[in-house]
């Protein structure tokens, strides 16, 4: 663990509006309960609570506090209790819609995973966690039906092989988000595994930054498709190449989506690789010293960004933090055409084959885990990796193995080569198990999968269709070609059921601009797939020479 970011001996205080409960300008009385919680006592203290007391004693021994607030901190949250529908979600007190089992995040830097990992991931999922996993469009995997008792054991044996489920949740910095095929793809800008290490490994757990205003989200990437989302993240690093012929990266900030969403502002600062990690921290530090900590709502990092602009943030952190200057640099080239998720069989740099598969709305079980694993080593490769598109990558398989390999996948139903519905449709977890959602997500997405492949067996376009189980953005709305946002809708018969608030037309990359939310444009959920269907057929009928569906 290393020293905390340098905190500067004395710091000029900018003018602005007080009252947002930022430290820097004095504001160290907490403003809410969720200030209190932290500064009661910090997250991480909770974990040797969690062994030496609560899986001890179970459940029932937990302090609300801690089971409400601080597990997060090492990616536990409570599961929504069966049975409980959507209507309820916003009038029923937080604890009645607690379970006694957790939801339990690991978290994977960049994606990376080895062929031991994977497997200890399927084995902790098939003895503590029902067989559930899902991937994330973050790249973590989450599994459900934890119980307190056996997560010290989890720990054990996530930590043999180097994982960790620290800072996976609460208000830290969340996982670090990568490109899967860094270091293997020929056209990569800069392979940036060396720089989500040194933050991961010098900042994750460090109390330095364990009490930020809210989440804080962080993707650093040289990908040439600019697959890790840099334009939605707090922080991103993307790499390009100055004009002396240097490869570092292009500084961005304040991303988010949610209600308020912003795009991410770029510093126009040159990151030389070595210096990653410090304007990381520097970056986080702005964001634990000037963040809004009074409102929730307000907490994030694109709240401070918008307020300040793009030059001041810049000074501040020049001069406050790092102590120097960053150069000027260039903007990132143009991405790489096609789609960014990495699915299909591609060519690495070094001859073998790369393989990425979809499993439908990133639904796994340990079962399945088990057998990807499997899969890798018999041909050949110790190098899986998760997207942020809840799809995987296999690395590293020889020209001669690659028929065999897509024939196993695709024996297991993860198909490498996918319809455009099923590569282009995420889901959140939804009210299975999230206590924030109104509506289904995984099963009516997967559903909604099957109905597109049949009524319009031969649509090839590039579509991206992300469902929301709550008008939170946990599957990113706002971005995708068509939006889904969970809510209770009204029938034909004037009844009200689950349904969704329909955002069309979001994108990222060149062109990006989220999804206009036209007013009044519901469906039911029953209604959804002739919903979806209408609007293909539309397209295919309208559409000009050459216009994709994003255009
Ligand atoms: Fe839960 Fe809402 Fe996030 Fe879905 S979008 S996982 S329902 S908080």
């Amino acid at each position: 663990m290393s020293t905390p970011a340098a905190r500067p001996a004395t710091r000029r205080h900018h003018k602005r509006p007080r009252g947002e409960g930022q430290w820097a300008l004095g504001y160290r009385e907490p403003l809410n309960k969720n200030e209190e919680l932290k500064k009661n006592d910090d997250g991480l203290n909770v974990r040797q609570r969690i062994i030496d007391i609560y899986a001890k004693r179970g459940f029932d021994s937990i302090d609300p506090a801690d089971l409400r607030g601080r597990f997060r901190w090492y990616g536990l949250y409570t599961q929504r209790k069966p049975g409980i529908d959507g209507g309820k979600t916003a009038v029923l007190e937080p604890e009645e819609l607690d379970d006694r089992y957790f939801m339990l995040r690991v978290r994977i830097d960049g994606g990376r995973l080895n062929v031991a990992q994977l497997r200890t991931i399927a084995d902790v999922s098939a003895e503590y966690a029902r067989g559930t996993a899902d991937v994330t469009d973050r790249q973590n995997i989450q599994l459900h039906w934890v119980e307190i008792e056996s997560v010290p054991e989890i720990w054990n044996r996530l930590e043999a092989v180097g994982l960790t489920t620290t800072e996976a949740c609460g208000d830290t910095p969340r996982v670090i988000i990568g490109c899967p095929l860094a270091g293997i793809d020929a056209d990569e800008v800069i392979d940036a595994t060396p720089q989500i290490r040194a933050i991961a490994d010098r900042y994750i757990g460090d109390p330095a930054f364990s009490n930020l205003p809210r989440k804080f989200k962080t993707a650093v990437s040289g990908c040439a498709a600019q697959c890790t989302v840099h334009e939605i993240n707090d922080v991103a690093f993307v790499g390009v190449v100055n004009e002396q012929g240097e490869r570092g990266f292009d500084l961005w900030v304040g991303g988010g989506l949610s209600t308020n969403p912003m795009f991410a502002k770029r510093l126009g600062a040159f990151v030389r690789p070595e210096q990653v990690h410090e304007v990381w921290a520097g970056v986080c530090g702005i964001f634990r010293d000037y963040g809004y900590r009074r409102l929730r709502n307000r907490a994030r990092l694109k709240f401070l960004v918008s307020d300040w602009g793009v030059e001041r943030f810049r000074e501040v952190l020049e001069t406050e933090y790092l102590g120097y200057a960053l150069p000027d640099g260039p903007e990132p080239a143009a991405p790489r055409g096609g789609n960014r998720d990495h699915v299909g069989v591609h060519r690495q740099k070094d001859g073998n084959f790369y393989v990425g598969f979809a499993p439908k709305v990133g639904r796994l079980s340990g079962e399945l885990l088990h057998r990807i694993a499997d899969i890798a080593e018999r041909h050949g490769s110790d190098r899986i990796r998760t997207t942020v598109e809840q799809k995987m990558v296999i690395l590293d398989v020889a020209p001669e193995k690659v028929d065999s390999i897509v024939a196993e996948l695709e024996a297991a139903d993860l198909q490498v080569n996918p319809s455009p519905f099923r590569r282009g449709t995420m889901a959140c977890t939804g009210i299975e198990y999230c206590k924030l959602a109104i509506v289904e997500t995984k099963a009516r997405a997967a559903r909604l999968i099957d109905e597109l492949e049949r009524r319009l067996p031969g649509f090839s376009e590039p579509l991206t269709i992300n469902v929301n189980g709550c008008p939170n953005s946990c599957a990113r709305i706002q971005v995708a070609d068509i939006g889904l946002k969970g809510q209770l809708v009204l029938d034909e018969n004037g009844e009200q059921v689950e349904g969704f608030q329909i955002h069309l037309g979001g994108s990222l990359g060149l062109e990006k601009s989220f999804g206009r939310k036209v007013r009044g444009l519901k469906t039911t959920a029953d209604g959804l797939p002739d919903y979806v269907e209408r609007v293909v057929r539309n397209y295919l009928k309208h559409r000009n020479e050459g216009e994709t569906f994003a255009q």
